[in-house]
């Protein structure tokens, strides 16, 4: 019998390493990604392992807005990918994240970058994230904490390389 996608922990009954993109351009995003990290750390089946310094990056998507302070964190889950979303937009709902526009200003956005090695297309949990491997401001940091890590084929570091000479972003 096969669960539904995002219900499986990893296959091998260990914690899976995760990768968590964060992001901020409303309020005081240092701030605010500070306290989604304690707050990550803190839900029940996560270990926060790694953090990636901060970068300031241009917007990308919608433009018309200021620019973002990214990072990525590395956790150990119990939980499961699901359960891990739900504890994230938990997150996002109370640090004051309210859905304007899409990919518009945010007060914090919290992704699940990799689950493991899971793959889960479900409408609305994608993992991998879908637009991961074209975005600086998550495969910069990304490649910080894990540069061997293949994504797309390719090797985090390099990926990370080529984005950061097309799209604006600074170690901050
Ligand atoms: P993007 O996905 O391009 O980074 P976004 O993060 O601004 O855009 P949100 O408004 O935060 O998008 O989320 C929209 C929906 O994306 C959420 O309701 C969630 O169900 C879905 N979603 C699908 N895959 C993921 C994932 N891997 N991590 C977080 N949310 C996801
Ligand atoms: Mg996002
Ligand atoms: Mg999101």
């Amino acid at each position: 019998m096969s669960l539904p996608q995002g219900t499986e922990t990893s296959a091998t009954g260990r914690p899976a390493r995760c990768y968590i993109g964060l992001g901020s351009n409303m309020g005081d995003s240092r701030a605010v990604i500070a306290e989604a990290l304690k707050r990550l750390g803190e839900l029940p089946g996560v270990a926060l392992d790694a953090v990636a310094p901060l970068y300031r990056t241009a917007p990308v998507g919608y433009t018309d807005q200021d620019y973002f302070i990214n990072t990525v964190a590395e956790i150990s889950a119990t939980l499961t990918p699901r359960q891990l979303l739900a504890g994230l937009q938990q997150i996002e709902n109370d640090l004051g994240r309210v859905r304007v526009i899409r990919w518009g200003p945010r007060t914090v956005d919290l992704d699940i970058l990799l689950y493991g090695e899971q793959i889960i297309t479900e409408p609305d949990l994608l993992v991998p994230h879908p637009r991961m491997a074209r975005r600086a401001f998550v495969m910069v940091p990304l490649a910080d904490l894990n540069p061997g890590l293949v994504v797309d084929g390719e090797k985090a570091r390099a990926l990370a390389r080529r984005l950061a000479e097309e799209q604006e972003i600074a170690r901050c």
